[in-house]
């Protein structure tokens, strides 16, 4: 319908909808703002901060290679639709901040006018409210003295001298 991109964003996604729409939108205008040309998209050195977990995520990984497996796709759930893009190789960064919208609108019309308005008219670009996240870390595993399973070494709890995953673990509600 519009392009190659949108058509794989919607086959990853599972269907078209205004959110996908978003995250395709957003996602090219932060790569655009940043100065990063499509052929570096799958750079590790790209980093997203997603303020939502909704549908517009998918078109974020698959046109800006950052995942959630890779450690370069972290979400700070406030529920915003922006998207801060870091690109570590130059330090520069932008906020991708969505203008308020008519929710009511028809989802299919609605859906239209997110793919073909001008970026501008649909997101405010502003500089970051963090700083660049710190590159993912490799961390030891300890197992359990309970269950037996491993965890990461920096998610176990100590209890009465025995290791302790976060199932087992009961939290002190005092303070
Ligand atoms: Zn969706
Ligand atoms: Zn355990």
């Amino acid at each position: 319908m519009y392009d190659d991109d949108w058509e794989r964003c919607v086959s990853f996604h599972g269907h078209a909808c205004p959110g996908l729409a978003m995250g395709y939108r957003a996602a090219l205008y932060g790569l655009e703002s940043l100065g990063i040309p499509k052929s570096r998209a799958r750079d590790e050195e790209i980093v997203c901060i997603s303020e939502n977990e909704a549908c517009g995520v998918d078109a974020i990984q698959l046109l800006t290679g950052c995942t959630v497996g890779k450690g370069n796709l972290l979400f700070l759930p406030l529920g915003k639709i922006a998207y801060t893009f870091f690109d570590r190789s130059t330090g520069k960064g932008v906020r991708i901040v969505s203008r308020p919208f008519d929710r009511n609108e028809d989802r299919e019309k609605a859906m239209r006018h997110i793919l073909t308005a001008k970026a501008e008219d649909l997101f405010e670009n502003k500089p970051p409210q963090t700083v660049v996240p710190e590159k993912a870390r490799l961390f030891l595993s300890v197992q359990c003295d309970e269950c037996g399973e491993s965890c990461r070494e920096d998610r176990a709890r100590l209890h009465e001298g025995k290791v302790l995953c976060l199932h087992c673990f009961k939290p002190y509600d005092r303070g």
